[in-house]
C-alpha cells in the first residue's frame, strides 16, 4: 500500500445506505478515472431483487463457501444474521500490488479483523442520522422479514457502539452530501 493506494473499509449498519452512497462515488471516481475499485465479496445469502451474480456479491453455496475458509481463500470472512461473508484475499493483493485502491464494504467483525492486518488501511463508517431513522429505511426496504430487520438492528447497536474506532465518521443525512464527504476523504487520502 502506498499513499496513492490504499485498503479502504467502509461500514455501517444495514439500512444506512452504504449502497447508494458507494454507487454514486464510483460514478464520481470513474469519471475523473480514479484507481479505485469494488470488493465483491462472497456470500451464502440469497440475493435479493435486482442483485447480479459477480456485481454485488458472488452467491455462492454454504457448503462452497466452507471449502473456501479451508483453502484459506479469505482476508476476512464473517457470519452476518446466520450467512456467511467473506473477503477474497487475492483480489485484494492484485489491487494493492497494481497501486489500485480497493473498497471493502464490510460489517464490523470483519471491519476490525482488517484493521488489524493492515494498520493503515483508511477507515470509515457511516452513521445514519438517527436510530429511529435507520429503523424507519431497513422497514421501507420492504425486502425482509420483521424477524430479519430486528436482528439488523440489534447488529446495528453492536456497530454503532464501536464507530469510534474508525479513522472517519460520515453522518448520512442527504445522499450527495455524503458522497462528496467521501469523495474528499479519498483524494486527501490517496493523492
Ligand atoms: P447485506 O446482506 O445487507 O448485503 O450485508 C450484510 C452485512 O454484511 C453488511 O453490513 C455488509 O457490509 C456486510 N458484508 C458484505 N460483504 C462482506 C464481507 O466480505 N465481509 C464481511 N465481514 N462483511 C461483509
Amino acid at each position: 500500500m502506498t499513499k496513492k493506494s490504499k485498503l479502504i473499509i467502509f461500514t455501517g449498519p444495514s439500512g444506512v445506505g452504504k449502497g447508494s452512497i458507494l454507487e454514486k462515488f464510483f460514478n464520481i471516481a470513474n469519471k475523473n478515472q480514479d484507481k479505485v475499485v469494488y470488493s465483491v465479496s462472497s456470500t451464502t445469502r440469497k440475493p435479493r431483487e435486482g442483485e447480479i451474480d459477480g456485481k454485488h456479491y458472488f452467491f455462492i453455496s454454504k457448503e462452497e463457501f466452507e471449502n473456501k475458509i479451508k483453502e484459506n481463500t479469505f482476508l476476512e470472512w464473517a457470519i452476518y444474521n446466520d450467512n456467511y461473508y467473506g473477503t477474497s484475499k487475492d483480489f485484494i493483493n492484485k489491487c494493492l500490488n497494481e497501486d489500485t485502491s480497493v473498497i471493502l464494504e464490510i460489517e464490523l467483525q470483519g471491519a476490525l479483523n482488517v484493521m488489524h492486518q493492515y494498520p493503515d488501511a483508511l477507515s470509515i463508517f457511516i452513521m445514519p442520522p438517527s436510530f429511529e431513522e435507520l429503523e424507519h429505511r431497513l422497514r421501507g426496504r420492504n425486502s425482509e422479514d420483521n424477524e430479519t430487520i430486528l436482528k439488523r438492528l440489534n447488529t446495528a447497536k453492536t456497530e454503532l457502539e464501536n464507530s469510534g474506532k474508525f479513522k472517519y465518521k460520515i453522518v448520512n443525512n442527504g445522499l450527495d452530501e455524503a458522497v462528496n464527504e467521501l469523495y474528499q476523504i479519498f483524494i486527501k487520502e490517496t493523492k
